[in-house]
């Protein structure tokens, strides 16, 4: 298959850390796509508590063993980044009805900037919903045990 019919899905975010959210949200778009890249935005003013490299090494611990699966680093707009790696569909998760507002405004954004990239939803299992990297950094920054809220292959750290 040429990359031009492949269905490559971009999965946007921070993932400061990845947690099992995130995990299970991969998990259920593998069988949509091709190809799944997670890739970390490196853009925010936002501080981030994990390096850059930190963040990258516990995606490719958790995803590596999966063929499917790339991790990327990128800077600049989703969109961008999505045209140059030949994606046309971004991934994100949906926790609730305040994710959906802002996720809504940023989808239809990159929409009227690139149209022919859809952005696709999957709604949080409701076991996940509390699942979120703020909640494992507050644990870790305070010396608790945040393993069950990460994937296991990086339980370890936490
Ligand atoms: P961002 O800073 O871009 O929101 P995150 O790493 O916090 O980056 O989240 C990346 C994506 O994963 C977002 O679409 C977010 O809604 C989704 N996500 C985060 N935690 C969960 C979860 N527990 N269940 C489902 N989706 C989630």
């Amino acid at each position: 298959m040429s990359n031009a019919e492949q269905k490559i899905a971009v999965f946007p975010g921070s993932f400061d850390p990845v947690t099992k959210g995130h995990q299970a949200i991969v998990k259920r778009a593998l069988p949509l796509f091709d190809k799944v890249i997670i890739a970390i935005g490196n853009n925010s003013e936002k501080n981030k508590y994990f390096s850059l490299e930190q963040r990258k090494l516990f995606l490719e611990k958790t995803f590596s063993h999966l063929p499917k699966i790339e991790i990327a680093i990128f800077e600049g707009l989703t969109v961008n980044f999505c045209s140059s790696v030949g994606a046309n569909y971004i991934l994100r998760g949906l926790r609730s009805v305040s994710d959906f507002e802002y996720e809504k405004n940023i989808a239809q954004i990159n929409r009227s900037m690139q149209e022919e990239i859809e952005t696709v939803f999957l709604l949080t299992d409701p076991a996940y919903i509390a699942y979120t990297s703020t909640i494992v950094r507050d644990i870790h920054k305070y010396g608790g045990n945040a393993k069950l809220l990460v994937p296991d292959a990086i339980g370890d750290f936490f």
